[in-house]
């Protein structure tokens, strides 16, 4: 898909092509039951094209803001959900939340109406822009992407649209972090090609001082399309495209991770082998 064959999805525009922008609950190593918001929903739409991305290789990588999907759908979608069995309503679904105009909006409606723990994915790109900052205030838990600890690593592994740099993301980090009354996270996704670069990625770390660092391996197979259920789980037998394993670290190597970072930046320290 284009860029320009995005349309704005409303409430009446329901069906096979642009099915519920709410899914789950699933259950999640970090946050128990968690409902998922897809502000995105018709296409893979992102600021990075990750090498691990559980979308597959992104098909619009874009830093511009847009309506996707108007709060009333998003809404009206809630209603017909399971939100009742949800520990947290986590906005991430098929690309960047905070390239939605609407996100703010969306998260304080959805947290009126349910009463849950609101919480967004981002990979920080566009947290320079004070009205993605006040957004993403909305929230109640922001995790905030953070694969490597310079720039030619930035490019290799989360491969951002053009003049985005690592240097940029953390400087606007910092200022989300003295701005944000939540719960931040950093959120670091460990293969063999980044694990030795621990100790840069704690001095990134301190500079940023989250509430917690989060250690996560690409478990999640690497589709060769997308398709809506890469968002959350799927029956892997049906998935209408190939799937490919991707090189993980192992228990050990992540326990020597953990353990690096608690000791040089005294931080709490959570790892999906921690489960
Ligand atoms: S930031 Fe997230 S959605 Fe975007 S490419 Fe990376 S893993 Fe995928």
């Amino acid at each position: 898909m284009k860029e320009e064959e995005l349309k704005t999805i409303g409430p009446g525009d329901e069906g096979r092509l642009h099915p519920s922008t709410v899914y789950g609950p699933v259950s999640s190593w970090r946050f128990g039951s968690s409902l998922g918001v897809d502000l995105i929903l018709q296409a893979s739409v992102c600021s990075f094209n990750c090498v691990y991305c559980q979308l597959g290789s992104i098909q619009i990588v874009t830093l511009e803001r847009r309506l996707f999907v108007t709060t009333d759908r998003v809404m009206a979608d809630l209603e017909k959900s399971d939100w009742r069995g949800a520990d947290l309503v986590t906005f991430s679904g098929s690309g960047e939340p905070t390239l939605a105009l609407n996100l703010g909006e969306a998260v304080r409606a959805v947290g009126e109406r349910t009463g849950i723990t609101t919480h967004v994915l981002t990979n920080g790109t566009l947290l320079h822009l004070p009205e993605v900052r006040e957004a993403l205030c909305a929230a109640d838990r922001v995790s905030v992407k953070l694969d490597a600890p310079d720039e030619e690593m930035f490019q290799r592994v989360n491969r951002p649209a053009s003049n985005v740099t690592l240097a940029g993301i953390v400087e606007a980090t910092v200022k989300f972090r003295a701005e944000f009354t939540g719960h931040l996270d950093s959120q670091v996704m460990y293969m063999p090609v980044n694990q030795k670069m621990t100790g840069e990625l704690c001095d990134l770390l301190n500079r940023i001082r989250p509430d917690e660092v989060q250690l996560n391996t690409p478990k999640r197979a690497y589709p060769a399309g997308w398709f809506v259920e890469t968002r959350g789980r799927y029956d892997r037998d049906s998935a209408p495209a190939k799937l490919s394993e991707l090189k993980t670290i192992g228990v050990e190597d992540a326990g020597e991770v953990e353990k690096m970072i608690r000791e040089r930046t005294g931080l709490v320290v959570s790892s999906i082998y921690g489960e």
